[in-house]
């Protein structure tokens, strides 16, 4: 179905990104895996997507709060497998802190990874998809860029923003071939999120079974986490053409979350 399109996937060396950009390949789609993470694994797990697909699988582990990050992951991808036409803006981070005490450097990390980062990605590729009268950019937001939760500032207003931008962008392409949509997932049970169970199991004194149960999916009506192929089904889905006039959404898949 995406046979002879090129995905850019920022941060899928692991999470939903790793899973979007196998679903992608599976799909047909030549895939950049981007982000951190030990080189030799990361390898071996492009090396094994390739041989499993067929497609053309490259790597690159360009820092995205880093001045030029994103212009540098741009081009080498237009170098190594053609120009981007799906482009997938994924790559995020977290900080858990009431706002008073909140780290500026962190803030700044939060913003820069998930609001800048995609700005330039979305600026950097829509030239190629509008010349190509094709294209498909899917933001990996969160039901935290619909509704808040205490504690995240950072992460809450990003992602807010970057819905903001998705709506935007949808409108400025709506007459082309290229849609632009945000995709707001619950919890779902990542390196993201693990870290935030340990920290919350030791902030309550509590194991970490009762913490998922009790804290982490106390606002997730499904009380279980979405899976990772649920979200890199919807986002090949939105790839396809049945999806051409969905633009400007953002599409919860969060266990009904947001329809508290
Ligand atoms: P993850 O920690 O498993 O993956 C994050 C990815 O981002 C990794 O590939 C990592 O290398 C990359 N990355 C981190 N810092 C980077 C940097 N400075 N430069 C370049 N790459 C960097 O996280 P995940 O849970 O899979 O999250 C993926 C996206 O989904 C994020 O935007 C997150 O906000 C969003 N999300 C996650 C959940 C959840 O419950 N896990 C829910 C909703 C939305």
């Amino acid at each position: 179905m995406l046979q002879g399109r090129t995905a850019l996937v920022t941060g899928s060396t692991s999470g939903i990104g790793r899973g979007i950009a196998h679903a992608l390949a599976r799909a047909g789609a030549d895939v950049m895996v981007h982000g951190l993470g030990d080189a030799d694994r990361i390898a071996a797990d492009c090396a094994a997507l390739a041989a499993e697909t067929g497609r053309r699988i490259a790597w690159d582990p360009a820092d995205l709060t880093r001045e030029g990050g994103v212009e540098r992951l741009v081009a080498t991808t237009a170098e190594r497998l053609g120009e981007v036409d799906i482009l997938v803006n994924n790559a995020g981070i977290q900080h858990v802190s009431p706002v008073e005490d909140f780290p500026p450097e962190r803030w700044d990390a939060i913003r820069t990874l998930i609001l800048d980062a995609s700005f330039h990605a979305v600026r950097l590729t829509v030239p190629g998809m509008k010349r190509r009268n094709w294209g498909r950019i899917l933001n990996l937001v969160s039901v935290h860029g619909l509704v808040a939760s205490p504690f995240k500032t950072a992460y809450v207003a990003a992602k807010h923003a970057q819905v903001g931008l998705t709506k935007s962008v949808a409108l400025e392409l709506a007459e082309t071939g290229v849609t632009c949509n945000a995709i707001c997932p619950g919890y779902v049970r990542t390196a993201l999120v693990e870290g935030q169970i340990a920290d919350q199991a030791r902030a309550h004194g509590l194991p970490a079974e009762r913490v998922i149960r009790e804290v982490i999916l106390a606002a997730q009506p499904s009380k279980r986490f979405v899976e990772i192929e649920e979200i890199a089904a919807l986002a090949v889905f939105l790839c396809g053409e049945a999806a051409r006039s969905i633009t400007g959404a953002s599409i919860p898949i969060d266990g009904g979350w947001t329809s508290r």
